[in-house]
């Protein structure tokens, strides 16, 4: 398996997962030019992608002219029932795609979405619909592979870690630096909207991952930061934060990567 962050942060939110011959996408906050232009860049056609996961209905993760292709485009859309009765609200496109079942409810448990099995879970986010986390699972020959991604949480609650377990790479987010925070000239309401119920900070974010690995039985290979903010953080701050959390554990070697605003990051592979 394969995945790259297309895109992360409050502008817009995208992440391919793929394999031979599928590939999935998780969030399509962004253009739909902007995803293909960079899915070509990465050797995978819009046409091969078998499957949309929607984490949230934040503008940032669900772009309504992109919601709007990709169902006209016959690509299935698949989330949680709040999550899909919340479109329906918002779009008359979800209404119709529900319909022609484009709109395709995840139950609890494991479902096969383009080819991969995936497994939701809940993170708390002040999204209408609420938010959810995927377990994205591969499995060949060769073996087993899982990323799990979660990009939008306002805490960790007990059992969160356990949902990344030993999963081999694991996008988190790791939104701002608490003081870069509290010096922006954001509205006090919005600050505490961000620390309560919005967004991870570096230093929640470095905690959680030393969670999932006392929860986990092997190192993951990767570790993606997703969603930095761009006023209130710098990829330096967020990365070296991570990388002394973990060093503090003894995984030191636990690779952290970046990722962008606005240009693609590495391509992680997993397995093989
Ligand atoms: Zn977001
Ligand atoms: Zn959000």
């Amino acid at each position: 398996m394969h995945l790259r962050v297309l895109a992360s942060s409050s502008a817009g939110n995208c992440t391919v997962f793929w394999n031979d011959g599928h590939a999935l996408l998780v969030d399509i906050g962004l253009s739909q030019r902007y995803i293909s232009r960079h899915l070509d860049d990465s050797r995978i056609s819009f046409r091969t992608v078998g499957g949309v996961l929607i984490t949230h209905t934040h503008g940032d993760h669900v772009h309504p002219e992109t919601f709007k292709t990709v169902l006209e485009l016959q690509i299935p859309v698949y989330c949680p029932a709040p999550i899909a009765a919340t479109l329906q609200k918002q779009f008359a496109a979800a209404r119709k795609a529900a319909h022609q079942g484009l709109l395709r409810v995840l139950e609890n448990g494991v479902s096969v979405v383009a080819g991969f099995e995936v497994e939701s879970f809940p993170v708390p986010h002040d999204a209408p619909g609420g938010c959810f986390g995927y377990a994205i699972h591969h499995s060949t020959l060769q073996g087993d592979t899982t990323a799990v991604i979660a990009t939008d949480l306002g805490y960790a609650p007990d059992g969160l870690a356990g949902k990344f377990a030993d999963a081999q790479a694991i996008v988190l987010e790791s939104n701002h630096d608490v003081m870069m925070l509290q010096n922006s000239n954001r509205p006090d309401w919005l600050k505490k909207r961000i620390k309560d119920i919005g967004h991870l900070s570096n230093e929640q974010s470095a905690l959680l991952m030393q969670n999932i690995l006392s929860a986990s039985r092997e190192l993951p290979r990767a570790v993606i930061l997703a969603h930095i903010s761009r006023e209130c953080n710098t990829l330096e701050c967020a990365r070296t934060t991570m990388q002394a959390g973990l060093h503090s554990v003894g995984a030191g070697e636990l690779r952290v990567v970046d990722s962008y605003w606005n240009e693609p990051n590495e391509i992680v592979t997993l397995g093989g």
